[in-house]
């Protein structure tokens, strides 16, 4: 027997459970399912709640019972950075006053429970793979033997973007960021102040948790991960003694054999469509940020309750839908830019180590100069940043023999005309310094 749903949302996390709570708010008579392959038990990832998504949570109506989950309040946070002194930041500037630190379990299992008790289907442990998008609109698919029939497929897939792939979106990588982290014991520390702190070979974050535990995770590129052996404990240990206030925080909290490590991918990344016929994206799957800037929950629980209104739109279809499609790629596009300005900025603010992989790769220096003559490398099987395989393939066929970064800006003008064009220009430095094409320097005439 097929089964009919008006919606199918694949992942229950925030961006999923927020778009579903934003949709039946919106249309309560709409037959939504969500699928969700894991249970709320294997650990998930992200703890800090910034103050600004109370009102969120209030426009998605679970704000009271929110509160009632126990869940540590947080007044701000210490950062050293730049310097060896920590500065420290209080939300009691912002209006809100307090985050929180969450038990992630515990809170993507509240929203999971908020969902169904407003009428939506969530069914767990159930993977999504593959769906046929039908010719005459909708989707068919089979999730645990059961074939399912909807209008609309919605991609709350976290990083992995599997839908929007699957619908023909590219995503697009702008680092290789990765956070390998402890869960540990907090004993009698009392701080809750989140503890940021660069070091050489990338940066460490620490938190306090709820039931006395503590978050310490260190952040940096997938390939120093292997280079300095960062999943093994002494790997690990031995770049905490390169960042002096997170080695006191942490002092007396573990022992190095019974550390549990976990690597995490935190990369930068959008995908280069976000919506189109009978589907959209939100969440990570649209767009995920660097982990530094606290604001992936809020930009989940945000693009959910915005994808709800472009549901909505969608299911009209005509001008209608096309109009969403426009006004809902836009808001995406312009929150990433704004997210990268102020990302690259802050870490421009880090100097000290300006000469070391991971800062040089995020300081944004641009050394290309619009005459200089980029030659870009056979294919390869790494992916690249910024642009994707087809966009680098393109630029590849038009410039067999190389062009100025002047042509290749062009270039990608016609086919990339979402693109800003620092970004363009931040994207071919980044091919040069990724070893993706080689740059010829004009000489000088005399
Ligand atoms: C190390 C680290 C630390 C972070 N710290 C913070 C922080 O302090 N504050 C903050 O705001 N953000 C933080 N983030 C980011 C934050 O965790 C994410 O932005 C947020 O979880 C995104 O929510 P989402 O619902 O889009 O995706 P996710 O939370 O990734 O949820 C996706 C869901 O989809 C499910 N799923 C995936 N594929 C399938 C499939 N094929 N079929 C069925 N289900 C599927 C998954 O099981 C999951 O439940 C951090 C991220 C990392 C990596």
């Amino acid at each position: 027997m097929k089964l009919k749903f008006d919606i199918l949302v694949v992942g229950g996390g925030p961006a999923g459970c927020a778009f579903a709570l934003g949709l039946i708010n919106l249309n309560p008579q709409l037959r939504i399912l969500i699928l969700e392959r894991g249970d709320y038990l294997r650990p998930r990832v992200g703890e800090t709640l910034p103050p600004q998504c109370r009102v969120l949570l209030e426009r998605l109506g679970i704000w009271e019972e929110f509160l009632l989950g126990n869940h540590l309040p947080a007044f701000g946070s210490l950062s050293s950075w730049g310097s060896e002194h920590a500065v420290s930041q209080e939300f009691l500037t912002s209006v809100e006053r307090n985050g929180w630190h969450l038990d992630r379990n515990r809170f993507d299992r509240f929203l999971a429970d908020q969902v169904r008790e407003r009428g939506v289907e969530l069914w767990e442990n159930s993977t999504f793979q593959e769906a046929n998008h039908l010719e005459t609109g909708g989707w068919i698919l089979v999730s645990e033997g059961k074939e399912i029939q909807c209008q609309i497929l919605v991609d709350a897939t976290g990083r992995s973007a599997g839908i929007s792939r699957l619908a023909g979106a590219n995503v697009l990588l702008f680092d290789r960021l990765v956070g390998t982290m402890a869960i540990l014991e907090s004993g009698s520390q009392l701080n809750r102040d989140t503890l940021v702190e660069a070091a050489a070979e990338g940066w460490w974050y620490s938190a306090l948790l709820p039931d006395q535990k503590m978050a310490a995770a260190f952040f940096t590129d997938a390939n120093q991960v292997k280079l300095l052996e960062i999943q093994n404990s002494e790997g690990w240990v031995n770049q905490l003694q390169t960042a002096p206030l997170t080695q006191a925080r942490l002092s007396g909290l573990f022992q190095p054999e019974n550390l549990h490590l976990r690597t995490w991918p935190a990369q930068s990344q959008r995908s280069d469509q976000v919506i189109g016929r009978d589907w959209l994206a939100v969440g990570d799957a649209a767009a995920a940020f660097d982990p530094l800037s606290s604001q992936g929950i809020f930009f989940a629980l945000r693009s959910g309750l915005m994808g709800a209104f472009a549901a909505i739109d969608l299911l009209e279809g005509g001008e209608t839908a096309q109009s969403a499609c426009q006004k809902y790629s836009f808001s995406q596009l312009e929150q990433f830019m704004g997210y990268w300005e102020v990302k690259r900025d802050f870490y421009a603010m880090e100097q000290r180590w300006a000469d070391r992989p991971f800062w040089r790769l995020r300081q944004g220096k641009i050394a290309l100069s619009p005459t200089d003559k980029l030659i870009l490398q056979p294919a390869s099987h790494k992916k690249c940043l910024f642009f994707s395989p087809t966009d680098l393939g393109y630029l590849r066929n038009s410039y067999p023999g190389g062009a100025t970064a002047a042509e290749f800006m062009a270039a990608l003008r016609k086919i990339r005309p979402d693109l800003p064009p620092g970004h363009a220009l931040e994207g071919l430095q980044m091919l040069v310094e990724d070893g993706f094409a080689t740059q010829n320097i004009p000489e000088l005439q005399s």
